[in-house]
């Protein structure tokens, strides 16, 4: 089911059961404020899933109620995985919002895409 981004946060959703280590993940970045791990179904040879420690459900509420720290740390942490060397040669950045951007999971994500020719932008409905 896709994310109403009006919906109250959900304890319960896959991604904060993750942060809070009831479910493993392939880790690759973790400080005080991010968690950034591996997409279970990668759509790409790099797919990578960043994410904020703190409960928002969507951009939408991010940016409107995250402190300018955890806005800034957010930003950081995808900047420093992005340099990895292994993303030398570009990569894409995707945000999923609400029902019409098809979000199914209610915690706030950032893809970050890499590794291949990643091909058209959108596609053509
Ligand atoms: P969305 O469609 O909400 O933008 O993206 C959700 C992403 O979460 C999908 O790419 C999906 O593969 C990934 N995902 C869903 N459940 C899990 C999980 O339990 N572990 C990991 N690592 N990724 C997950």
């Amino acid at each position: 089911m896709t994310v109403d981004i009006h919906q109250p946060y959900d304890d319960n959703n896959i991604f904060a059961r993750i942060i809070r280590g009831e479910i493993p993940c392939k880790k690759v970045f973790e400080n005080d404020q991010v968690l950034a791990f591996h997409d279970i179904n990668p759509q790409a040879p790099v797919h990578i899933l960043v994410i904020p420690k703190g409960r928002y459900v969507s951009w939408d509420d991010f940016s409107e109620k995250a402190s300018d720290t955890e806005i800034a740390a957010l930003t950081r942490a995808v900047g420093q995985i992005s340099r990895d060397p292994a993303l030398n040669n570009g990569y894409r950045l995707i945000v999923n919002c609400g029902h019409d951007a098809d979000q199914l999971v209610p915690h706030l994500h950032i893809h970050i895409l890499s590794g291949k020719e990643l091909g058209a932008k959108l596609i053509q409905l």
